[in-house]
């Protein structure tokens, strides 16, 4: 048995510095972890069609995790053949019910109960576009959603709670993040996407003692660094830093973004003497 290591990264101001979404205060590390023949998961709450953007960009073709877990991208032949080409094709595999599924959810409970939101499914491009702040071609890659549907609550805070109730006898669950509530499979979440990869990882080579590494910054990220061998916990932007379990195995990065995930992926290389 060999240990080798794959990295579950969360994006938005972990990989990606907070306010210039720049990744490259991160590049030493990511070179290394290529050397090293390391997998790099980028792990967010992302479209699929966003992620690729970014996966591009950094010449990265592994598979992803996207819309906060609810759904893996594998690249074509990755665990089949063995064989890595550079193929930009990847397969989607859903971890909970589908868009259609959730938006049609959503518009019958709020026929039913007049609940007062608004989400992606209700807004034309320019509405999102409004509602992001992201540019045109970027609110256009948000809106390709497969598996997750950001709203805006609008009603009271008791009716909130028969909304989350009603949601959950659907088999769905919210996820409160920066802008939107996010309504998504009620399993679906970034450490159990996290260890159906592994498993595939394990399947494909079985002589190999998979260790994980996880990085993130923010609540929706706290399940993945619990579940992962060794914890990058960053500092958020916000300066609320995480309150993840301290101990051997939990890294605190002592500067936020790209920053901070340089010097803790080069420490834990270090830590195992990878070149
Ligand atoms: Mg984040």
């Amino acid at each position: 048995m060999t240990d080798r290591f794959v990295v579950f990264t969360d994006l938005d101001g972990t990989l990606l510095d907070h306010h210039t979404y720049s990744f490259e205060p991160a590049a030493p590390a990511i070179e290394r972890l290529r050397r090293n023949a390391v997998p790099l998961i980028l792990t967010s709450s992302k479209t699929m069609a966003e992620i690729m953007d970014l996966r591009r960009r950094l010449n990265n073709q592994h598979p992803l995790i996207a819309e906060n877990g609810s759904l893996l991208a594998i690249p074509e032949n990755h665990f089949r053949t063995g064989d890595r080409t550079k193929t930009e094709r990847v397969w989607p595999r859903l971890m909970g019910p589908g868009y259609q599924q959730i938006v049609k959810v959503l518009q019958q409970l709020r026929e039913e109960h007049g609940f007062q939101f608004e989400g992606f499914a209700d807004w034309d491009a320019e509405r999102v576009v409004e509602a992001t702040g992201l540019p045109a071609a970027d609110a256009q890659k948000a809106r390709e959603r497969l598996a997750s549907e950001p709203i805006q609550w609008r009603g009271s805070a008791e009716s909130w709670k028969i909304f989350t109730a009603e949601l959950e006898r659907c088999h769905l669950r919210t996820l409160r993040g920066g802008r939107f509530d996010h309504i998504l499979g009620a399993q679906a979440d970034k450490a159990h996407a996290m260890q159906k990869l592994l498993e595939m990882y394990t399947e494909h080579e079985s002589d190999v003692r998979w260790q994980t590494i996880a990085a993130g910054d923010s609540p929706n990220d706290l399940s993945m660094l619990e579940h992962a061998s060794i914890a990058v916990v960053i500092p958020a932007a916000s300066g609320k830093t995480l309150d993840a379990a301290k101990g051997d195995s939990t890294l605190f990065a002592s500067d936020p973004g790209p920053v901070g995930w340089n010097a803790a992926i080069n420490e834990i290389l270090d830590r195992f003497q990878l070149p």
